[in-house]
């Protein structure tokens, strides 16, 4: 059997890395230089850990990262603070923490890992341009443009397609699946500095969201410094996409009680925003063709959910596929990822993992609860 995979994001490598455990033929065609350090998703959940715990290079991630073993949510408003200790679920799984690490890195261990796989071809700089034919009795077969000087097409043959190229997805339209759903008002807007005043680091943990003067803050220590992410309120967009001061003056104000405002104007650091939809394929199958990861489904980037539950569903896929799955077993997979995305992924970050009132007093058993369902270990049984 042979497998198309378009799209070397982070989903389409864990299945080719997956698959090719098994000994399975992939191509792997990715329209860009394979290697890049674009900062996006940061967190990988301890499903996601327990996916890749087959791989070597697994330790080497774990310490290139940072590992977060408390999580907090604080109303300073209220003066109610709660820390859920990782510790709670270490007899669930052998990675009680969350892996704080670029998904850059991720990508460049399987790239690695896969290079050295006979079974496995990968073909970067070379964009699909169309789907030729997905025909349940004849196969799959799609027309790729090489990028560079030569612009050379070439059409490649296979059994199966799995759609990894991301919210843009031209496959997806191609093959005429609907992305419904809607674009968040607001804009994600982050900001990354090397350190931060001791006064402030001792009053955080690993990943902290803060509830303050009424706006919200998420704070993730990284292995290089820590990182800010702030939700702007519809009437601060404009201000928070054009003015770099608007950051600078959120966080001076929600940590006043304990560093010196001006501390926020004077330290370097590096600014970004993105867009944050919540979409979702109206299909996941149509006919040879598969789709996983962000061509599946977009959410709000809280808790990194969206990357961790697309790594879940590679893992889930290729396991499948080596045990034989066949055109028939297709639809009874999808119709299990798509319940969990509708029942899990949407709702949970929908409700920013901490329910509808997040910010509450919790008990040690509400507390494993919280963790295991922000971990993703409650979906894990039916990677398998
Ligand atoms: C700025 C930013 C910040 C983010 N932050 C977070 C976060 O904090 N937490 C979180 O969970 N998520 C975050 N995300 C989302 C996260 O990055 C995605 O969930 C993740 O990358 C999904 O992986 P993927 O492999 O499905 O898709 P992608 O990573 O998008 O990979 C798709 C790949 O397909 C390739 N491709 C597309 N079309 C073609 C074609 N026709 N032919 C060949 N190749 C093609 C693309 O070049 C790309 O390499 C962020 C995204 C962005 C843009």
């Amino acid at each position: 059997m042979r497998i198309l995979v378009v799209g070397a994001g982070p989903v389409g490598l864990m299945f080719c890395a997956k698959l090719s455990t098994y000994g399975h033929e992939c191509v792997l065609i990715e329209r860009n230089p394979l290697h890049h350090t674009l900062s996006r998703a940061s967190t990988l959940q301890p499903a996601s850990l327990e996916c890749l715990k087959e791989f070597s290079f697994l330790h080497r991630l774990i310490s290139r990262g940072q590992c977060i073993h408390d999580l907090m949510s604080w109303d300073v408003d209220r003066d109610l603070k709660n820390i859920c200790s990782y510790d709670l679920i270490d007899g669930e799984t052998p990675y009680p923490f969350r892996l704080h690490v670029n998904q850059s890195l991720l990508r460049d261990e399987l790239i690695r890992f896969l290079r050295q796989c006979p079974s496995c071809t990968i073909l970067d700089q070379a964009d699909v341009t169309s789907v030729l034919s997905n025909s349940s009795a004849h196969g799959v077969a799609l027309r790729m443009k090489l990028r560079g000087s030569s612009h050379l097409e070439q059409i490649l043959h296979g059994d199966f397609l799995v759609v990894s190229d991301g919210a843009k997805s031209v496959l997806r339209t191609q093959l005429g699946i609907d992305f419904d759903g809607f674009d968040l008002p607001a804009p994600v807007v982050r900001f990354s500095v090397d350190s931060i005043p001791e006064s402030l680091r001792c009053e955080l943990a690993g990943v902290s969201y803060l509830k303050c003067f009424g706006s919200s803050v998420s704070c993730l220590k990284m292995s290089d410094g820590w990182r800010f992410i702030l939700r702007p309120t519809i009437a601060e967009v404009s201000e928070a996409l054009f003015s770099s001061d608007w950051i600078r003056k959120k966080l001076a104000i929600t940590f006043q009680f304990l560093i010196q405002p001006s501390w926020w104007k004077t330290v370097s650091g590096l600014r970004d925003s993105y867009r944050v939809s919540q979409r979702v394929a109206s299909s996941r199958v149509r006919q040879r063709a598969i789709l996983i990861g962000d061509a599946a489904h977009i959410t709000n980037t809280r808790g990194g959910f969206n990357l961790n539950f697309g790594i879940m569903e590679a893992h889930s896929l290729a396991t499948s596929f080596s045990k034989g799955m066949y055109l028939d077993d297709l639809w009874s997979w999808s119709n299990r990822w798509s319940t969990l995305t509708r029942s899990v992924l949407l709702p949970r970050t929908a409700r920013l993992l901490f329910g509808q009132t997040p910010f509450q007093s919790l008990g040690a058993s509400d507390q494993k609860e919280i963790l295991m369902r922000a971990s993703l270990l409650d979906c894990l049984d039916v990677t398998d």
